[in-house]
């Protein structure tokens, strides 16, 4: 009875989808059933591999991607968060992300958290949304391991690297200490520095814990 009223749903949103134009998750515009359209899909690029080993990153913080990491950070659009992941999980198989992290082997997926009063006003924290999207691919425990204690402006906002070490400094906090240490893969929505990954993986790695790091986007390196 259950499953017959679920297909049925299935079936509605299915029946909607065809009878409403589909529009682009980056541009609004209509879109020929594409999440993103072509010219959208045209401006992403992957992320560089790393200056840094330890963290990994899926795309180039530039074109779509960034305007709709934008829109969903700053515009409060949760929608548009949605539809990132979801473009993201289709582009992403569960052995090309094993790939990028070099076949490392995981406990648990962790996120870096924003600010209780940014969540707030923001209604969803992005990091915590990928890092689930991630944990599901993975088929990893989430766990919530991290508080964040500071609300200072955006770290995108920092003048400099060292005004961006001195925000992350304290700015997180262990909530709770677990029994064993893990082999965490500790995930990000942006990273242009690093600098807040290391300060995340620091607490984490005082509390015995191994851990790699994972973003959705990175800010390319100014030529
Ligand atoms: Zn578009």
């Amino acid at each position: 009875m259950i499953e017959k009223s679920a297909h049925s749903l299935l079936s509605i949103e299915k029946w909607l989808d065809a009878l409403l134009p589909s529009r682009c998750a980056a541009c609004d515009t209509v879109s020929n059933l594409q999440l993103i359209c072509s010219l959208c899909e045209s401006t992403i690029s992957l992320a560089n591999s790393g200056q840094s080993i330890e963290i990994n990153s899926v795309f180039s913080y530039s074109g779509a991607i960034k305007k709709m990491i934008i829109e969903a950070k700053f515009c409060r659009n949760e929608k548009k968060a949605h539809a990132l992941i979801s473009y993201w999980s289709k582009q992403s198989s569960q052995e090309n992300l094993l790939e990028r992290l070099e076949n490392k082997i995981f406990n648990a997926v962790c996120f870096v958290p924003i600010h209780w009063r940014r969540r707030l006003w923001r209604g969803f924290d992005l990091s915590a949304l990928f890092a689930n999207a991630v944990s599901h691919k993975l088929n990893l425990p989430l766990v919530d391991l991290l508080i964040s204690n500071r609300l200072d402006k955006p770290l995108t906002l920092a003048h400099s690297k060292t005004e961006r070490e001195h925000m992350t400094k304290d700015r997180y906090v262990m909530r709770k200490s677990l029994a064993s240490p893990l082999s965490i893969l500790l995930v990000d929505d942006v990273t242009t520095t690093g600098a807040t990954l290391r300060a995340a993986s620091q607490v984490l790695q005082k509390n015995e814990h191994k851990v790699c790091a994972l973003t959705l986007a990175k800010t390319p390196a100014r030529p």
